[in-house]
């Protein structure tokens, strides 16, 4: 079947279960914070720290939340995210004091990496929402995150998540420098694990990376994972 055909019937498969609407939604007063600045331990090969850059550090964000200046004392929502250390975990408990001050009034979607049970215990308190980064091939993960852990670690802590949180899996086409390397396993572990909703992200090289000079993966390679 060509991706033109299959692209018809995932039509008629989304007309089928959901409503003709679609809702956009603009985080426009959700603060992203990093519970450890710009440090990371793990110099990922699409990332190298670089998004941390445009976050918050978390003290800063509880000093504005305390003395009601600044875009996180105007924040309604926080991504509370980090880099990571050389096991894959965000420092989750490290700073949570400063959790705590940013919290009154506040949603809070976390990132957690591979993250413990202890680590789980102490944040759920503070946790609305859990956006967890699913991968599903053992060699991308070695790649990418330079990680020595299998595909099976990061299922075996989505299962932990799913079953106190309300977790959004996000399954990145093209993790591996725009080749598709996973996606569909990624996506089949998660049919077995159950979900009810999912984000994707496309690949898009980011300058000063070690993928910098590859390319997003074609849109059709695209639209097949899609649909
Ligand atoms: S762990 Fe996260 S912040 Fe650190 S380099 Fe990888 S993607 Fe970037």
């Amino acid at each position: 079947m060509d991706l033109r055909t299959d692209l018809v019937g995932a039509w008629r498969t989304r007309q089928a279960h959901f409503p003709s609407e679609i809702t956009f939604y603009y985080p426009n007063r959700t603060a992203a914070i990093s519970l450890t600045g710009v440090h990371c331990a793990l110099n990922c090969a699409h990332c190298g720290g670089h998004y941390l850059e445009g976050m918050q550090p978390v003290e800063i964000a509880a000093e504005q939340a305390a003395t009601g200046k600044g875009a996180a004392a105007r924040a309604k929502s926080c991504l509370i995210s980090g880099g990571c250390d050389h096991d894959g975990r965000v420092p989750v408990t490290a700073k949570l004091e400063a959790v705590k001050k940013l919290r009154p009034g506040r949603r809070f979607n976390w990132h957690v990496g591979l993250i413990g049970q202890d680590d789980m215990e102490a944040i759920a308190p503070y946790v609305d929402t859990i956006s967890f980064d699913f991968v599903g091939d053992d060699a991308t993960i070695r790649e990418v995150y330079g990680l020595d852990r299998p595909a099976t670690d990061y299922a075996e802590t989505y299962r932990a998540l799913v079953s106190r949180f309300s977790v959004i899996p996000h399954v990145t086409i093209g993790l591996r420098g725009g080749e598709i390397g996973g996606e569909f396993e990624a996506l089949g572990m998660l049919r077995e694990l159950g979900l009810e909703s999912l984000v994707f992200i496309v690949f898009t090289p980011t300058p000063g990376t070690r993928y910098a000079d590859r390319r997003a993966p074609d849109l059709p390679r695209v639209a097949e994972i899609l649909v």
